[in-house]
């Protein structure tokens, strides 16, 4: 993809600060840096959200999170906890249409990441959420 940044960076064609490297995925830093270390891992095959990997790519790739999230963490003995994010869509705050693994690290609950989640607990029916469970479970492939 001739105008993607991800691509761009994969290829050296822009300066990065990479931590790992292979023949399926590149970790570099996110240029950002939410809180310190913040890693983006990222697909050298360009797809552009979760809904385009297959399965074999799913596992090249994500196999690779948790010795990535590891070293990150034995970087720095303040890291006490991860959040870790792949956003899909502008409306789930994507902005890079290459798809791409947030690691944020954290440090503390005043460190600059943070996630407002609603809670709707018991507002479904059983009924609700049975139909909204088959719906799903009527387009499980494989
Ligand atoms: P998204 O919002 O798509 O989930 O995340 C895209 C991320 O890419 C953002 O956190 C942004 O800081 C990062 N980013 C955008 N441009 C560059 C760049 O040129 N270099 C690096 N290293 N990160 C970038
Ligand atoms: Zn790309």
């Amino acid at each position: 993809m001739d105008d993607c940044i991800f691509c761009k960076i994969i290829n050296n064609e822009i300066p990065n600060t990479t931590i790992y490297e292979d023949d399926d995925i590149k970790a570099f830093f996110d240029i950002s840096q939410v809180t310190p270390g913040h890693t983006l891992i990222v697909p050298k095959k360009h797809v552009k959200n979760i809904f385009e990997y297959d399965e074999d790519l799913a596992q090249r790739v994500f196999k690779k999170v948790p010795m990535i999230a590891r070293a990150i963490k034995e970087s720095n003995p303040d890291i006490i906890g991860m959040n870790i994010c792949l956003n899909n869509g502008e409306i789930a705050y994507q902005s890079v249409m290459h798809s791409h693994i947030h690691l944020v690290p954290r440090y503390s609950d005043k460190d600059g990441f943070s996630m407002k989640w609603a809670d709707n607990t018991g507002v479904a029916s059983d009924e609700q959420m049975q139909e909204r469970a088959d719906a799903i479970k009527k387009n499980l492939e494989g």
